[in-house]
C-alpha cells in the first residue's frame, strides 16, 4: 500500500515535468503501422512472406505479329491461356490495352498538368493541344474464346472487359484470342514517350521500340480483385507471370532484339552472325560484334521488301518488349554467375558510336553482378539494352535507353546519365520484372528499391560518378509542405516534377539510412535479400516489404516507415544548449579547478534556465550529494557514495538539449570535436525520442574538454538545417540554404 501510493505520486510528478517540457501533443511516432497498412491473412503473413493460402493468377501468350514499316503500323494474333489460381470464379476478365493511353479524348495529363505561355516550344505545344493529329490506339479486330465463339468486349479507356460465355472456375484455365493493330507512335510527338518509334531522315530509316504493344491480362489478386488503375504512364506495370512464344515478322535486312531467347537463329541470322554470336557465348572479358558498324550502315541502305520471323521463347516473365531496326549495331558478350550465364548484348544505331560499343554492354555485366549479390541471381538467358534518343524504360531481359553523343562526341556528364540509365533500366529485371509489385499503384516500391541497388552498383563499380545520398534529397524534404505527398502515394496522384525525388530518391535514401546507419549493413543485406527471395515471381504489397525488414532484422522500424513513408516530416534538429559541468572535488585539485571556473556556482541557484552562447565561462562546479537512506527504502545495499564522485572527478560531463523541429524522429548523431583537435562520433538510437518527441536533454560524460558540437556532421539523416546543428553556433551558411537563395534567383 505504501510503497504504491509512493509510487503513484513520484509517477504524477515524473508526468507534470515531462508535461511541463514538452508542451506539444503527443504524436505516437513509435506506435505501430498496424493502423496504416493491411493486416497479415493467410495469403500474406505478418512475417511479411507470402502465406499458406497465397495464390496468383498466370497468363501464357502465343503471339504472331508483324511490323509494317511502310505505314509504321503493327499488327497481331494472339492466343492467352490464362489460368484462374485465385480461390474465385470469374465470370469476365480485363485486359490491358495501353496504347489508348494516346488516344484521343483519353484521360491524359499531358494537358492537364501544362499552361499556355508566350514563346513555348512547338513540341510542347503539341503535347497540350494535339496540334499533329496522331490515329493512337488499338484496333481490336476480335475477342474469341477458344471454341472460336466471339467474346462480348466492352473498352474502358486503357482497359477491355471481355465477358466470358462460361464462368472461369477457381482452379481452371480458358483461352482468348485477340486480333489486333495499331499505329506505332512517333516518340516526338507525346509527352513521356518511352517506346514508338524514331525516325532518322539522314539515312530514311526508323528505329522501332515496341513495348506495351499486345494486350495484356491485367492483375487480378488478393488485395485489389482486378486492377483497377488505368494507364496514364507514371504508373507503369502491374502485369502476371507466364511462358511466351512470340513471332516477329519484319523486313528482312532488320535486326530483331527481344525479350526471350531467340529459338530460331540459323534462321534469321547470318553464318557469320551465327559464328559470331557462338564465339560471344564464350566472350566472358569482352563484347564480341555480331553485326559491325560497316554491316549496319550497309543494312542502312538495302530497304529490303521482303519479310522475315523472328521467334523468341521467353519463360516465367511479365511481359515481353522488341525493338526492331536495320540500322542496329549489335554486340554481345557472356556473363558468369554463381548459377547461370547469360548474354549482355547491346543493340544501337551508328549514332550511338563510339560510347554505346564502350560502354552499353559493359554497364549490363556491371548491373548484372552487383545485383545479383545483393537479391538471387538473373535467371534470364539475355539481357540487353537498346539505345534510344532519351529517357529509358524497362521490360523484362530488355530495356530501351536514353542518350546519344552528338557528332561522336559526348560530355562526362551526358556519359554518366547514360551508363547510369543503363544500369538502372537493367535492374528493373530484379524490381518489377521478378519481384512483381504492383506500380499502377506504387510507383516507389519499384523504382525506390531499384534505384537503391542502382546507386549501390554506381558505388561499386564507378566510384566517381555522382551518387545520391542523404544529402541529395535535403532541399525536397524542405520544400513547401501543402505541395508535398508522402511516399506512399499512388503513382499518378504525385506531380510530375517531384515523382523523381519523392518515388525514386527518397526511398533510395531511405534504405541507404536504414542500411548504413540504423539497422548495419550485413543485417540489412540479409533482409533485403530476404525480402527480394520471398517475392521473386509474385506481387508483394508496402505491408510485406515493411515486415519482412522488420521480421528478418529483429527491429522495431514502424517509427521509421510511420515518418519516412506516410508522412512529409523532415529531419531538422536543433542543439539548443549545451551546459557543462565539473564535480566539485572538497578535497583536491582546488587551485585546478578555479583556473578553469571563475567560481563555484552555489547548489541552491537555479542554473537550468541558462542558456550559454559557447564554453568560454568554463564549467559549471556542481557538488554531488550522498544519498538519502530514505531513497533505499527496503534495500540493504548501497551505493558507494565517494566511489561515484570519484569516477566523475575531474571528467567533464555535457548536458545536451536537442529539440525536433522537422518533425521526423531519427537517431541522433554527436560530432565531438575535443579541445586537443581529436574528434569522436557517437549516435543515440531514434528511440531517444520516444517519451518526448520534441526535445530531449541527453546527459555525456567525456574525459577531455570539447570546444565544439555538430549533431548530423555527415548529412547521414539528411537533417535539413545544419545552421542549427552546433555548439557553438557555426556562422557559414548552410549547403541547404545556399541552394534555397539559388532557387530564389
Ligand atoms: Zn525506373
Amino acid at each position: 500500500m505504501m510503497i504504491r501510493l509512493l509510487l503513484s505520486v513520484l509517477v504524477a510528478a515524473y508526468f507534470t515535468s515531462i508535461l511541463n517540457a514538452q508542451n506539444q501533443t503527443w504524436q505516437g511516432k513509435f506506435e505501430p503501422i498496424d493502423r496504416l497498412i493491411a493486416p497479415p491473412n493467410t495469403y500474406r503473413t505478418a512475417s511479411g512472406a507470402p502465406g499458406k493460402a497465397y495464390w496468383q493468377q498466370r497468363a501464357d501468350y502465343h503471339i504472331m505479329v508483324t511490323l509494317n514499316e511502310t505505314n509504321n503500323t503493327i499488327s497481331g494474333e494472339e492466343t492467352i491461356t490464362y489460368y484462374n489460381n485465385s480461390p474465385d470464379d470469374l465470370s469476365y476478365v480485363w485486359v490491358q490495352l495501353e496504347q489508348n493511353v494516346n488516344k484521343k479524348g483519353n484521360e491524359d495529363f499531358g494537358t492537364i498538368n501544362n499552361n499556355i505561355e508566350d514563346g513555348m516550344s512547338t513540341r510542347k505545344m503539341q503535347f497540350l493541344t494535339r496540334a499533329i493529329d496522331f490515329p493512337a490506339g488499338y484496333s481490336i479486330k476480335y475477342v474469341k474464346d477458344s471454341d472460336g465463339k466471339p467474346l462480348k468486349t466492352l473498352v474502358n479507356n486503357t482497359m477491355m472487359k471481355v465477358k466470358l460465355n462460361k464462368t472461369l472456375k477457381s482452379g481452371e484455365s480458358a483461352q482468348l484470342s485477340i486480333s489486333w493493330s495499331y499505329h506505332i507512335t512517333d516518340r516526338s510527338l507525346f509527352l513521356l514517350s518511352r517506346e514508338g518509334y524514331e525516325y532518322f531522315p539522314g539515312d530514311d530509316n526508323t528505329v522501332y521500340l515496341m513495348g506495351h504493344w499486345f494486350p495484356r491480362m491485367a492483375v487480378y489478386n488478393d488485395t485489389e480483385g482486378w486492377q483497377n488503375q488505368q494507364f496514364q504512364k507514371l504508373g507503369e506495370f502491374a502485369l502476371e507471370f507466364g511462358n511466351y512464344h512470340v513471332e516477329i515478322t519484319v523486313p528482312e535486312d532488320h535486326i530483331v532484339a527481344s525479350t526471350g531467347k531467340l529459338i530460331n537463329r540459323e534462321d534469321v541470322l547470318t553464318k557469320t552472325q551465327l559464328k559470331r554470336f557462338k564465339s560471344a557465348e564464350k566472350s566472358f572479358n569482352k563484347p564480341v560484334m555480331i553485326v559491325t558498324e560497316e554491316e549496319a550502315i550497309a543494312n542502312e541502305k538495302q530497304k529490303s521488301t521482303k519479310q522475315k520471323t523472328w521467334k523468341f521463347k521467353a519463360e516465367n516473365v511479365r511481359d515481353i518488349a522488341f525493338a526492331s531496326s536495320r540500322k542496329f549495331l549489335w554486340d554481345a558478350q557472356a556473363v558468369k554467375l554463381p548459377t547461370n550465364t547469360a548474354m549482355a548484348m547491346s543493340f544501337y544505331p551508328k549514332e550511338g558510336l563510339p560510347v554505346w560499343q564502350e560502354e552499353s554492354t559493359k554497364a549490363i555485366k556491371h548491373a548484372l553482378e552487383v545485383y545479383s549479390e545483393a537479391t538471387f541471381d538473373y535467371p534470364y538467358p539475355v539481357c540487353i539494352s537498346v539505345n534510344t534518343s532519351n529517357i529509358g524504360i524497362e521490360f523484362p531481359m530488355i530495356s530501351f535507353n536514353g542518350g546519344r553523343p552528338k557528332n561522336g562526341k559526348i560530355t562526362d556528364v551526358a556519359k554518366q546519365r547514360m551508363v547510369s540509365t543503363i544500369i538502372h533500366e537493367v535492374g528493373h529485371n530484379w524490381f518489377p520484372m521478378i519481384v512483381s509489385s504492383d506500380e499502377r499503384k506504387w510507383m516507389w516500391m519499384d523504382e525506390g528499391l531499384n534505384t537503391f541497388l542502382h546507386h549501390r552498383t554506381l558505388a561499386e563499380r564507378y566510384p566517381s560518378f555522382n551518387r545520391y545520398t542523404p544529402k541529395t534529397i535535403i532541399p525536397f524534404m524542405s520544400g513547401d509542405k501543402s505541395i508535398l505527398r508522402p511516399i506512399m502515394t499512388t503513382s499518378d496522384n504525385e506531380l510530375f516534377n517531384q515523382f523523381g525525388m519523392n518515388f525514386y530518391v527518397k526511398p533510395t535514401v531511405g534504405l541507404q539510412m536504414l542500411r548504413n546507419s540504423i539497422i548495419g549493413k550485413e543485417l540489412f543485406d540479409e533482409a533485403f535479400r530476404e525480402y527480394a527471395n520471398r517475392w521473386k515471381y509474385k506481387h508483394p504489397n508496402p505491408a510485406d516489404l515493411f515486415r519482412t525488414l522488420e521480421d528478418a532484422t529483429a527491429t522495431d522500424l514502424d517509427w521509421f516507415f510511420r515518418g519516412w513513408f506516410f508522412t512529409t516530416d523532415h529531419v531538422d534538429m536543433e542543439l539548443s544548449n549545451v551546459k557543462w559541468f565539473k564535480v566539485f572535488e572538497e578535497e583536491s585539485n582546488i587551485e585546478d579547478q578555479k583556473g578553469t571556473s571563475k567560481s563555484k556556482i552555489a547548489t541552491t541557484e537555479k542554473s537550468s534556465e541558462t542558456v550559454t552562447e559557447d564554453f568560454s565561462n568554463g564549467p559549471e562546479m556542481i557538488t554531488v550529494a550522498n544519498t538519502p537512506d530514505k531513497n533505499y527504502g527496503q534495500f540493504l545495499s548501497r551505493l558507494d557514495n565517494d566511489a561515484v564522485r570519484k569516477e566523475l572527478a575531474g571528467k567533464n560531463i555535457y548536458e545536451l538539449t536537442i529539440k525536433n523541429i522537422g518533425g521526423l524522429v531519427m537517431p541522433v548523431t554527436i560530432e565531438w570535436i575535443f579541445t586537443d583537435g581529436t574528434t569522436e562520433t557517437e549516435t543515440l538510437p531514434a528511440q531517444v525520442w520516444r517519451r518526448n518527441e520534441y526535445e530531449i536533454t541527453p546527459t555525456f560524460v567525456k574525459n577531455k574538454a570539447v570546444a565544439k558540437i555538430n549533431l548530423d556532421p555527415n548529412f547521414e539523416f539528411a537533417d535539413t538545417n545544419s545552421m542549427n546543428n552546433s555548439f557553438p553556433k557555426t556562422e557559414s551558411k548552410s549547403d541547404f540554404d545556399t541552394f534555397k537563395n539559388r532557387k530564389k534567383e
